[in-house]
């Protein structure tokens, strides 16, 4: 398999740091986000430790200048973007009458709008190349809405739009940029540290409890969508730990 520059944000934990390693181990090189240095700082050393490269920078998804720092790492470092994986997210997740609107902005602000400054820093690099990837993580709950995941849902709702557009529009322009999105079911990783409404979060530990796997199995099937031929682009996965209901 050929070597690939890979960006992922949201690396430091959970689905980005498992994805990290593994296309790490099959050789590629990877460019790391997130806001935890030491977190990010560990990984880069796990992956070295396992004669794997990889860089990283401190990157605030909710900041566009901070995200093209990210896209400009990679560049300085190695010469190009063969994909980004937009992945950073959070799941505060709470009925609409408890009010949370700080909460519902932060959704709104890194799930939906740093997935569209994800696509902004690297896009024009990508067009040049004339070659990339895009890989950008919904959810299931972008398909399924419940009680309490309205805001959430919404902005999972709105990276399946965007990526469905940006898929459009780069095969009507030829650029051979092809675009994934990912839809996980329940996997365990700290996404649900991040719910402020303890009725919510309760129920939603023991959901996790009952069903969740490990985040390996969602690396797996983004490494199989990045390992595609290049004729090839697997534009949607919907991945559950298969007793989940
Ligand atoms: P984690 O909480 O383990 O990881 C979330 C990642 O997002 C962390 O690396 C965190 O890093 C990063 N992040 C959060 N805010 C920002 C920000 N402002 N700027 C940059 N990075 C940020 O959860 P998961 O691994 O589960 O989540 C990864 C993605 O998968 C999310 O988009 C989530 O919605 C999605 N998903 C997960 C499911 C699951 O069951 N686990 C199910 C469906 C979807 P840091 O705090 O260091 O910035």
């Amino acid at each position: 398999m050929t070597k690939k520059v890979i960006v992922i944000t949201g690396a430091s934990s959970g689905i980005g740091e498992a994805t990290a390693k593994l296309l790490a181990a099959q050789g590629n090189q990877l460019v790391l986000g997130a806001r935890r240095e030491a977190r990010l700082q560990e990984i880069v050393r796990d992956i070295e430790a396992a004669d794997g490269e990889a860089t990283y920078m401190v990157t605030d998804v909710t900041d566009l200048a901070s995200v093209k720092k990210l896209a400009q790492q990679a560049i300085d470092t190695y010469g190009r973007i063969d994909v980004w994986l937009n992945n950073a997210g959070l799941m505060p997740q709470s009925v609409l009458a408890e009010g949370k609107v700080e909460d519902w902005e932060r959704m709104i602000d890194v799930n939906e709008k740093g997935v569209l400054y994800g696509i902004n820093a690297a896009l024009g690099i990508m067009r040049e190349q004339k070659s990339g990837h895009f890989i950008n993580t919904s959810s299931i709950a972008g398909h399924i809405v419940g009680p309490g995941s309205a805001v959430y849902s919404a902005t999972k709702q709105a990276v399946l739009a965007i990526s469905e557009g940006l898929r459009q529009e780069e095969a009507q322009a030829g650029s051979n940029i092809r675009v994934t999105v990912v839809s996980p079911g329940a996997f365990a990783t700290e996404l649900t540290n991040s719910i402020t409404d303890e009725a919510v979060k309760k129920g939603t530990e023991q959901f996790y409890d009952q069903f969740a796997i490990s985040p390996d199995r969602v690396a797996e099937s983004i490494a199989f969508a990045i390992n595609a031929p290049e004729d090839t682009a697997i534009n949607e996965i919907i991945i559950r730990p298969s007793k989940q209901v």
